[in-house]
């Protein structure tokens, strides 16, 4: 099954990197494992995926713990201040950042261990109330203000395009955060490259290349239906 999936994933990929003209080793595959057991990790890792996506620092701290030391972990949910210090070193990225706040732990506790931590920060770029993320008007003065740490480096932007039916629906918010990490670039800032756009689920990933995602991030699409129910 999962082996299929990832077989089925990577040709969409390929065929939207060709749609686009960019070539496939422009976009790195996130596989999002959040509530999956560390078998099926295991077996996404057999099949060559080595970029995992977790939501959660004790699963993902868990995880990092039972599986091999080559993998590059994502931070991409939701991160609150008294957990930055457990995953600070141990993920290759932070894909969540939204406020000056957590920034600034990410500084601190960056700091402490003596390393620069890459971060992306999170724009919510519908506006959806019940997404995290800043918005977009306000994601460049935040950006300003987060360049100025000094343990930390701005990598690009992430966003959580919003659940639809038909991806294309979609495609107007990644023009518009494509269009952002351009003018954002253009303003030069110290410590800041736009070099990342994480952007694309299951649903809309092809889309998401198509716009400009250099990292598409897909679940269920790779482990199948997630069951968040208790057993
Ligand atoms: C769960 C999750 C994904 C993966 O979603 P799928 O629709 O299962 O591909 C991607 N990004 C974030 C931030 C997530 O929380």
């Amino acid at each position: 099954m999962l082996r299929e999936n990832l077989m089925q994933v990577e040709e969409n990929i390929a065929k939207a990197c060709q749609k686009a003209g960019r070539d496939r080793s422009e976009v790195t595959l996130v596989a999002v494992s959040k509530t999956k057991p560390v078998s099926m990790l295991q077996e996404a890792y057999d099949e060559k995926i080595r970029h995992f996506g977790e939501n959660k620092v004790q699963e993902l701290c868990s995880k990092i713990e039972q599986l091999p030391d080559d993998i590059h972990w994502h931070m991409i949910g939701h991160l609150q201040r008294n957990k930055v210090k457990s995953i600070i070193g141990k993920v290759d990225l932070i894909h969540s950042v939204d406020t000056y706040r957590l920034a600034e732990e990410i500084n601190i506790q960056a700091k402490k261990k003596h390393i620069v931590v890459p971060i992306l920060v999170e724009v919510n770029i519908a506006g959806e109330e019940s997404k995290f993320g800043i918005s977009r008007e306000d994601a460049i003065l935040l950006i300003e203000d987060i360049a100025l740490l000094e343990n930390i480096r701005i990598k690009g932007l992430m966003t959580i395009a919003p659940y639809v039916e038909d991806p294309e629906e979609n495609r107007q918010y990644f023009k518009k955060i494509k269009q952002l990490s351009v003018d954002i670039t253009n303003k030069n800032i110290d410590n800041v490259s736009m070099e990342i756009l994480s952007m694309g689920m299951t649903g809309d990933y092809m889309v998401a290349i198509e716009e400009g995602a250099t990292i598409v991030r897909v679940g269920t699409g790779i482990f199948g239906q997630r069951n968040y129910k208790q057993e």
